[in-house]
């Protein structure tokens, strides 16, 4: 993997530079991540054989935003497994577990514990997704990860690092039918994405010397843009941690400190920092290039950016999980923001095409394409679509497939999202045709909340909306039909509807509002009429 390659080069060339630091402290440098990451290689090695575990098996690293969460994934990867990067503050406990149970027999790096408990002892909730029982699993706590990393003999570095079409990340997403499901990137998507990241605004920022600033959890595939890039570039990233993210005071000081180059985020996240007025270049000077996907970035937004920051780039780049982070980018220019058009995705990365389709065929994912300036669905081929969902073949089939690029059959992905290419060939993307929305950059299925609400036994039927109040401010509304009858106030039995639901559940899935109906309204073709409950 040339990631891997790069990585390398840089410890040897310079160990003492800071590979990764964190706004409380912390820090690894390239020699010490290296190194830390070939002993980590050569434990799995060694489990894997002694626990028989099959030689491509995925690893479960749990944990927040710290250096050794990182050299993990270079560990995994150097041993040739897939590493599943779980965020301990985006999931809750019981959803790690579901994820566990998922991926079955595995080695558990549990970076940190959760206080609801460390997933070692949790290993029962884990069979019930799936899983083995708790001797299926090998369990790494911090304690043994910290002597393993310090102490333990690197002399044994591993040969086994995945390559070509291996997998190396498994990100899981919301899904549909009730559970998280596993986006599988293979190490050529991580390659190819990587190297045209780096060249998005590179006319403008030097990239060796980059700090990268890194907002999002590593279990969103939003923190692989700035990831990759920084450790493939010989740069530092800078890592935000929830606790500096939480508060405002805290969010503008941290800015301050991280001396980042290379802004990455969505841009809800730009828009919560736009909201105090020190957010400009006087807080981050050498702040050049701002990033953003994940979500539409508004007009406005970019405007306000601008302002605050003249001479910097703005680009809106646009992909999903199942194509490695992104594939289209554009520079957003003045005459771009000021206009009433919305900001349009750009065009497509080399090695990636955008087809937009008025039909696609189910059984041949064969495509009708639309005319320029058509709408239809978005579809993607190219080199960095993902291989599948992990073990849902059902999901993988219906949504991946292959198509013709340049004369040869290339994986393609179809999006789910509408939108349209003009003369220019530049993506304009317009919502979805399906029931996923975008919340503060968050990917959720409302399919997923109503399944979870309906499994309660005091629901009889659910439906979740996305309600919008304004331009920036939306929030979930679940509408249910009660299974029992309600003894207390409608505002007490939603209360305790959320907490049921925050078990399984991250925090920017539980609805706001729960309102209680006797029934559900219901279109002429008997669908949950769900216009009229937005
Ligand atoms: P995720 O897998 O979390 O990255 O979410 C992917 C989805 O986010 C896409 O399918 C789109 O619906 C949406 N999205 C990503 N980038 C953009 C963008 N630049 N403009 C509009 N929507 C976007």
């Amino acid at each position: 993997m040339k990631y891997l390659d790069c990585i390398s080069r840089h410890a040897a060339g310079d160990p003492n530079k800071i590979a990764i630091s964190v706004s409380d402290g912390r820090c690894m440098t390239y020699g010490q991540l290296e190194c830390a990451s070939n002993k980590i290689a050569s434990f799995i090695d060694r489990t894997t054989a002694r626990k028989e575990f099959s030689s491509a098996s995925p690893v479960v690293v749990y944990g927040h935003k710290d250096p050794l969460m990182v050299a993990c994934f270079l560990g995994c990867l150097k041993s040739g497994h897939p590493y599943v990067p779980i965020d301990i503050h985006s999931v809750p406990r019981d959803r790690a577990l579901g994820i566990m149970g998922q991926v079955g027999p595995s080695i558990v790096f549990e970076v940190e514990s959760s206080s609801a408990g460390s997933l070692a002892t949790g290993t029962n909730e884990a069979a019930s997704h799936g899983g083995g029982c708790s001797s299926s699993y090998e369990f790494v706590d911090r304690g043994e990860l910290e002597r393993l990393v310090t102490t333990d003999d690197a002399s044994a570095i591993s040969a086994n690092a995945v390559s070509g079409d291996d997998l190396a990340y498994i990100i899981f997403t919301s899904g549909s039918t009730g559970a998280p499901k596993g986006v599988q990137v293979t190490a050529d998507c991580f390659d190819n994405f990587c190297q045209w990241a780096l060249s998005i605004g590179s006319q403008h920022a030097s990239r060796e010397n980059a700090v990268f600033l890194n907002q999002a959890p590593f279990s969103f595939d939003l923190s692989v843009y700035e990831l990759s890039q920084a450790l493939w570039a010989g740069a530092t990233l800078h890592c935000l941690t929830k606790q500096a993210q939480d508060d405002a005071r805290e969010l503008i000081r941290s800015l301050g400190d991280s001396g980042a180059t290379i802004w990455v985020s969505t841009p809800s996240f730009a828009e919560l920092c736009l909201a105090n007025l020190e957010f400009g270049a006087e807080l981050l000077p050498r702040c050049d290039l701002f990033l953003f996907c994940g979500e539409a970035l508004r007009n406005t937004t970019a405007a306000r950016l601008q302002e605050r920051f003249p001479s910097a780039l703005i680009a809106n780049t646009y992909g999903p999980t199942e194509s490695t982070v992104a594939v289209t980018s554009v520079i957003v220019t003045p005459e771009m923001f000021t206009s009433n058009e919305p900001l349009h995705c750009g065009v497509p990365k080399p090695g990636t095409e955008i087809r937009i389709a008025k039909n696609i065929d189910e059984d041949t994912f064969s495509v009708e394409e639309a005319e320029a300036g058509e709408l239809g669905e978005i579809v993607i081929v190219g080199d960095t679509v993902a291989r599948g969902y992990f073990q849902r073949d059902d999901l993988t089939q219906r949504s991946f497939g292959e198509l013709l690029l340049n004369g040869e059959r290339v994986r393609a992905y179809r999006t789910g999202d509408e939108g349209f290419l003009d003369e220019g060939g530049n993506l304009h993307c317009r919502g979805r045709i399906d029931l996923q929305v975008k919340l503060n950059g968050f990917r959720i299925e409302l399919g997923e909340i109503e399944e979870s609400l309906a499994r309660l036994p005091q629901v009889k039927e659910a439906a979740v909306v996305l309600v919008k109040k304004s331009e920036s401010s939306s929030h979930l509304e679940a509408h249910v039909v009660s299974a029992v009858p309600r003894v207390e106030s409608d505002f007490r039995e939603g209360l305790a509807l959320k907490e049921k639901l925050k078990k399984t559940l991250p925090h920017y899935m539980i609805p706001k509002k729960v309102v209680f109906r006797d029934a559900l309204p219901m279109t002429p073709n008997g669908k949950i009429d769900r216009k009229a409950l937005a």
